[in-house]
């Protein structure tokens, strides 16, 4: 049975059909509204558009924030505030007039790469996204890692340096101030200050440089930018590192927005990994980039539905 995924986002809502293999058969994209109204609007029809001449058996809405999962409540959401506070399944299960499960968004992306990307065929996965914050998802023994209330695998906020530089958060020192796509641009001015004759420090004398902007450099082998993702990469390792020892995991999938850095910001935090984490768990874990994409996030709330549906488990 086909099932509805929805990845609710600060700008966009995306909403796909998804197979019982993964696979999106169709997509609709929409502004994020500002207002709860709107907002919720929004997603309901954004999901009758997608679902339109398609048999579907269930849907499944990831959002962003600390989600109460027992009342399905967003608690706090910093940058899509018009979430919080609503019963989302009860205020939107009737409208959409389909069995509704409502997750984070992390948890979601972290559910879709188990499923059908780069943690196929694990049972014990952690997912870090990396975007203008860092969220996080854990999977262990086959089963999403949640917490007592709904709120868990916050991976961006675990401390790594106590004076560190102050997170979106309101603590000093989060892993998410030190490897967010947020963080890269913030070091990345930093870098072309003291590298003024690199493309970056060019650049940086002409615009306001962004992440992708630092990705796209470091491809073309501007030594500001490679140190920057560098730098980026060894504190994102010492944050894993952490999770390597708490977890144990097979693998660790990173993803998210501000992965432009791929490979060269991997190799960095794998070194960081070896040096800081224990054996066994260092030994065996590999950690790889997420291979679904943009996608992740409405392939995995889809699959979310197929779990919490029962029936449909693969
Ligand atoms: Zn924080």
């Amino acid at each position: 049975m086909n099932l509805v995924g929805v990845d609710v986002g600060a700008t966009k809502i995306a909403a796909g059909v998804v197979s019982p293999e993964g696979k999106v058969l169709a997509r609709v994209r929409r502004q994020t509204a500002r207002t709860p109204e709107k907002l919720l609007s929004g997603i309901v029809r954004a999901v009758s558009e997608v679902r339109d001449g398609f048999e579907v058996g269930g849907g499944c809405v990831a959002v962003p924030g600390l989600l109460l999962s027992q009342e399905s409540i967003v608690v706090y959401s910093p940058n899509l505030h018009a979430i919080e506070g609503i019963r989302l399944k009860d205020e939107l299960e009737p409208e959409i007039k389909l069995p509704l499960t409502i997750e984070n968004d992390n948890s979601a992306a972290a559910w879709g790469e188990f499923r059908f990307g780069a943690g196929k065929g694990t049972n014990h996965l952690v997912f870090v996204g990396l975007g203008t914050g860092i969220g996080g998802g854990i999977i262990s023994h086959g089963q999403l890692l949640r917490g007592a209330q709904g709120a868990g695998g916050e991976l961006g906020h675990v401390t790594i340096q106590a004076t560190g530089p102050r997170c979106a958060c309101g603590n000093r020192g989060c892993l998410e101030a030190f490897a967010s796509g947020t963080a890269i641009g913030r070091l990345a001015r930093e870098v072309a200050g003291e590298r003024p004759s690199s493309a970056l420090g060019r650049l940086a004398a002409e615009r306001e440089v962004l992440g992708e902007d630092v990705a796209r450099l470091a491809h073309e082998d501007d030594e500001g930018a490679v140190s920057v993702l560098r730098e980026v990469g060894r504190w994102l390792g010492i944050g894993l590192a952490g999770f390597v020892n708490v977890f144990n995991p097979e693998v660790v999938v990173v993803g998210g927005g501000a992965m432009g850095g791929g490979e060269l910001m991997l190799e960095c935090a794998r070194e960081e990994i070896h040096v800081r984490a224990r054996p066994p768990g260092r030994d065996l874990v590999e950690v790889k980039e997420a291979t679904r994409g943009p996608d992740s996030g409405v392939i995995g709330a889809a699959a979310r539905a197929k779990e919490h549906s029962g029936k449909y488990l693969l």
